[in-house]
């Protein structure tokens, strides 16, 4: 019997011409209301956009200019060649920061392109003024502390070093920085130790702006959004903290599809090492999606997708391009080749199936494959 077409959603029939075995839906007017959520939630704040890792893996090409639409001005990447990449595409009045700061041999390009380095130590505070004072020009710039983090940014030996006069004189300063390490902890003691020594830094330059809130740190107490706030996984849809329920609107779905089905008697071995033995006789579907696509494997046992209200085992190892279901729930010949099963959707969160892969969703957000098909709506 061949398969039915007639029964098939206008989406399965769309992403089945484009040869496709994932169909991801990244849904912009769900960003849109996110930022202007964070927006609500920072007050007073301004509120830019973590746009690194090619904006989490959603877009940075498709994110930044319509998070600019809607007011954000503000831009951070982690590399040079991400802001050099997004400084076509944004116009000319918004601030695109680099947080890795200012690398040995990019001090031309970022002068060139006003790109801001956040600049992380002594050693790339002495380059950017020296390019300011070879240039005769004053030159934007971000100061970064450690607040407790130790990743980067000045330590309190650095600080004590810093020469203020040749800084005040030479670069224009836009905000002193900080990251939280444990913000998305609501409860975590280290939230208010980091404080602590931002508001001791803060107080030794009276005049200047403050960036210290990431997603987390927006749901925190008012006392940590500062000036400017700097989420990203909350952009994306991703929960900003695990105490209480997501307030954000998912921004990504991902629905995979269907190559073969089966049914195989109990004792059956399943998948790569045969890890997993049928205890009955189990019906079994195979899709078009594994570890290639950014599903890790340590999905197998515990993940799931969904077919309908239906949650469907993942069954056996995670394989590079598939993954093996348990579809014994479903009645014969309801989920046949060629349909979608829900990997991230209205059933399964983001955050849900980062849980069961052992990861975070910033991770399973930043992995999003390559070869799915991909619907901006
Ligand atoms: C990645 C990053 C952010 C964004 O963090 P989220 O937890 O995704 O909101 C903010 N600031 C810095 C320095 C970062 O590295």
């Amino acid at each position: 019997m061949t398969t039915d077409f007639s029964t098939f959603t206008d989406i399965e029939k769309h992403a089945l011409t484009k040869g496709t075995g994932g169909y991801l839906t990244l849904d912009l007017g769900a960003l849109c209301a996110n930022y202007l959520l964070l927006q609500k939630q920072a007050g007073e704040a301004r509120v830019s956009a973590v746009v690194k890792a090619d904006a989490y893996g959603i877009g940075a090409d498709k994110v930044a200019p319509v998070l600019y639409q809607v007011g954000c001005r503000d831009f951070f990447v982690a590399h040079a060649c991400e802001a050099f990449s997004l400084r076509q595409r944004l116009p000319a009045d918004a601030s695109l920061y680099v947080l890795n700061g200012l690398m040995p041999g990019a001090e031309a390009a970022c002068a060139d392109q006003n790109i801001i380095p956040v600049l992380n130590s002594a050693d790339q505070i002495a380059r950017w003024l020296e390019v300011a004072a070879s240039r005769g020009e004053r030159l934007p710039a971000v100061l970064q502390f450690d607040t407790g983090m130790s990743r980067l940014g000045l330590s309190p030996e650095d600080r004590e070093a810093l020469d203020c006069e040749a800084i005040k004189a030479h670069l224009d300063v836009h905000f002193l920085m900080s990251h939280l390490a444990c913000a998305d902890e609501p409860s975590h003691s280290a939230n208010l130790g980091q404080l602590a020594v931002m508001r001791e830094i803060s107080a030794h330059f009276p005049n200047a702006a403050v960036s210290f809130a990431n997603s987390g740190g927006l749901f925190l107490s008012p006392d940590f959004r500062y000036q400017l706030a700097r989420p990203g996984v909350a952009l994306y849809g991703g929960a900003p903290n695990d105490a209480r329920p997501n307030p954000m609107q998912p921004v990504v779905g991902l629905h995979v599809a269907v190559i073969q089905t089966r049914t195989v008697p109990a004792g059956t071995r399943i998948g790569y090492g045969g890890t997993y033995v049928a205890a009955t006789e189990m019906k079994l579907a195979t899709i078009a999606a594994g570890y290639a696509d950014g599903l890790p494997r340590s999905l197998s046992p515990r993940g799931a997708a969904w077919f309908g209200d239906v949650r469907l085992p993942i069954v056996g190892r995670v394989s590079m391009d598939s993954i093996i279901l348990d579809i014994s729930a479903l009645a014969d010949g309801t989920l046949v080749a060629g349909r979608f099963v829900e990997l991230i959707g209205p059933h399964q969160s983001l955050d849900a199936i980062a849980a069961d892969a052992g990861t975070i969703s910033y991770e399973i957000l930043t992995s999003l494959g390559r070869r799915f098909h991909r619907e901006y709506l």
